[in-house]
């Protein structure tokens, strides 16, 4: 049974992670760490601000609170010896510096996107560009309307993925295009972030070449996709030796158990 800590647990992602691992027989929620107030769902799981307080060695923390909490779930996991799966998007240097460092002690599994669809849409970018040489790449994504960073973790990830694949540097990326801006570079990413409504996440990259287009997109029509992704990861990091892990290290371990 691995005891499980949710931070940022009265979130949108919080809530969904919370309920995932209340539904798997895996997992025991040992506590919620959320600044908000306990709401009624959570019933008698204890509930505080403080997550070093609740935390002991052999613990896993899922944390979804945003940036800080990131670097703050790090620093407590790493003192404790608890691992971390870590789904926060947005984080400055100084925030990734707390999860890199914390990774020397603990097992750290970071994944801006934890669905096993935007995995695939990753390799689906790798197999298909190198036959789309010297097409225009454009990714436009969708978010709901109280989304804080702009672009989304997942198009930042995927337009690195296209980057690698086509050799391109980092100034390659064009945030929106605004006036007169003449014909478009071969050598730009164009990114496109939309906001509104509820939408999940929802991610296209298009590759548009002469007088023919191709799409590759994912959509998750609601958030159970990333929570799953993500109790897995924790399981997975319940067991790793301390190091810095992603997605497709669970990926994995899972085709080496199935073979
Ligand atoms: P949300 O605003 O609904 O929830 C965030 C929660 O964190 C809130 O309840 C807030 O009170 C709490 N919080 C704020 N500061 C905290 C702190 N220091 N310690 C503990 N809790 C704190 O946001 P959300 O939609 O659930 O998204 C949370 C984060 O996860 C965002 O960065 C988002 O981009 C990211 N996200 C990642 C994935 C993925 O698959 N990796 C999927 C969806 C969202």
């Amino acid at each position: 049974m691995i005891r499980l800590v949710v931070v940022g647990a009265a979130g949108r992602m919080g809530r969904t992670v919370f309920e995932t691992a209340q539904a798997d027989a895996g997992f025991e929620v040992k506590a919620c760490v959320d600044p908000a107030a306990r709401p009624a769902w959570a019933g008698d799981v204890p509930w505080g601000r403080d997550l070093a307080a609740v935390l002991s060695r052999g613990d896993v923390v899922i944390e979804f609170g945003g940036p800080e909490a990131a670097a703050q779930s790090a620093r407590a996991c790493a003192a404790a010896g608890a691992a971390l799966v870590s789904g926060s998007t947005g984080l400055s240097a100084e925030h990734e510096a707390a999860l890199r460092a914390a990774s020397e002690k603990v097992a750290v599994l970071r994944a801006s996107n934890f669905s096993l669809g935007v995995l695939a849409l990753r390799q689906a970018i790798r197999a298909v560009l190198p036959t789309l040489a010297g097409w225009d790449v454009e990714i436009v994504e969708r978010h709901h309307r109280l989304k804080k960073d702009s672009p989304s973790g997942t198009a930042l990830e995927l337009a690195a993925e296209i980057k690698g694949a086509q050799g391109l540097t980092a100034s390659s990326l064009r945030h929106g295009r605004e006036g007169s801006v003449g014909p478009r570079p071969g050598t730009e990413i164009g990114m496109h972030a939309v906001r509104g409504g509820t939408w999940v996440g929802d991610h296209a990259v298009l590759v548009a070449g002469d007088g023919e287009w191709v799409e590759l997109r994912h959509v998750a029509q609601d958030r159970t996709a990333f929570a799953k992704g993500a109790i897995e990861a924790a399981a997975f990091v319940a067991k790793a030796p301390p190091g810095s892990y992603h997605l497709e290290s669970v990926a994995h371990a899972r085709m080496a158990a199935r073979s």
